[in-house]
């Protein structure tokens, strides 16, 4: 006996939610691909990821996933026997680095924990060290998808300026872009990468990287550049050239149309509404965490992300039940944790194509499952989220 017939609901951090008309718009036959119809596609989406990154710099897209945007970035600005400074905060700024290290690249990581953002001023005391100016880029995350961490990219940039360090700053924003402010020109990042999947609300497929003047005069020599990666290729003429091959159209076509819908949204309204649905998300786990069981895994209030929540279970505590109880009983889809968290969290994601009744159904379905399982909890999280929505979100 179940309640789970009807659609489904993913609430994993990644992929999320496709809205259905991206997905009508990718349903169609493929087209030619060296005029017409999808050279302004590719025009319309390079120019909204100016957008949205909030750049003047130049946009690439890869048919790739985000590690491969990760590789984009690496190859071309960086060369064998760099050094780098990767800034841990959770698993992916990690990953990046690992990335990098394949490439001949020496990873030097400035450890932080899994349950707190990047602290700036140890970025500065590690840059200070660095008299010689050997380390060519600092790697963060703004969000880390595991921990469910935000770092604070300004902070961290002016600890690099009071450091008076010249490396490049580069930014993941996969868990973040569509979902919170980034302002990669104003902040002064050189480098930044995002995908598809996640607060771009498009299928997984396609990687995005923005590069700024500082990325472009480092990629000169960068020693690292292949063939298809490579930004000084993918800037050539035609259009066959921005993909280094036959474009990935389908996914191009949803993406169009995403980047539209976020758009005519308004990003600053998107971001809003990401702040509240993540603010109901907080009341909650807040509420349900007074049984003692569970709690956040990011220690300071302020440092949680708006696009994910990771929750922390009572050492013994398996998440699998729960995570099982909610898809098999009642069809939503919840994060498990990865890396140093395996075995130990939950992830509800809150990020892209959500609204009032996703998330207000996947809190009530959580706290269903923490009833029926025993879990000891704080009764009235969805309350709780009830009233932060109400007494935020005004009447029309
Ligand atoms: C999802 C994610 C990645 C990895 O992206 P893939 O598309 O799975 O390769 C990297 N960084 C962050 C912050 C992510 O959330």
């Amino acid at each position: 006996m179940t309640v789970r017939n009807g659609r489904e609901f993913l609430a994993i951090p990644g992929p999320t939610t496709v809205p259905d008309a991206v997905l009508n718009a990718m349903h169609r036959p493929a087209i030619e691909i060296y005029s017409g119809d999808l050279v302004g596609i590719t025009d319309a989406c390079l120019a909204r990821l100016k957008t949205v990154f909030r750049t003047a710099g130049n946009t690439y897209i890869y048919a790739a996933n985000g590690h491969g945007a990760w590789e984009a970035a690496v190859t071309n600005v960086l060369s064998r026997g760099d050094t780098i400074l990767v800034l841990q905060s959770g698993r992916f700024a990690v990953g990046w680095g690992e990335t990098a290290e394949m490439l001949g690249v020496r990873v030097e990581t400035l450890a932080g924990g899994w349950r707190h953002a990047v602290d700036p001023a140890a970025v500065e005391a590690r840059l200070r060290q660095d008299k010689g100016g050997a380390i060519k880029a600092v790697l963060v995350v703004q969000v880390d998808t595991a921990s469910g961490v935000v770092n604070d990219i300004p902070a961290i940039r002016a600890a690099m300026d009071r450091a008076g360090h010249g490396a490049l700053l580069m930014v993941d924003t996969i868990a973040s872009l569509g979902t919170m402010p980034f302002e990669m020109d104003a902040w002064r990042v050189d480098v930044a990468v995002t995908g598809s999947q996640k607060g771009l609300m498009t299928p997984p497929g396609l990687g995005f990287v923005a590069a700024g003047p500082r990325a472009a005069a480092a990629h000169k020599a960068a020693g690292l550049r292949t063939r298809y990666w490579d930004w000084t290729l993918r800037n050539g003429e035609l259009h066959y050239q921005r993909y280094c091959g036959t474009p990935p159209e389908h996914l191009l076509f949803g993406l169009h149309k995403a980047l539209d819908m976020l758009l005519d949204e308004g990003l600053e309204n998107a971001f809003r509404r990401h702040a509240l649905l993540a603010g109901a998300v907080r009341r909650a786990v807040a509420v349900w965490a007074e049984g003692g069981a569970l709690d956040f895994n990011i220690v300071d209030p302020a440092r949680r992300a708006d696009s994910v929540t990771t929750i922390l279970l009572r050492e013994g505590l398996d998440p699998r039940p729960i995570r099982d109880y909610c898809e098999q009983q009642c069809g939503v889809v919840l994060g498990v944790g990865i890396g140093d968290l395996s075995g130990k969290a939950l992830r509800i994601a809150h990020m892209g194509h959500v609204n009032a009744p996703m998330i207000l159904g996947t809190l009530g379905t959580v706290e269903v499952a923490l009833q029926a399982l025993g879990i000891p909890h704080g009764k009235g999280g969805v309350q709780a989220a009830i009233d932060w929505l109400g007494g935020s979100v005004p009447a029309p």
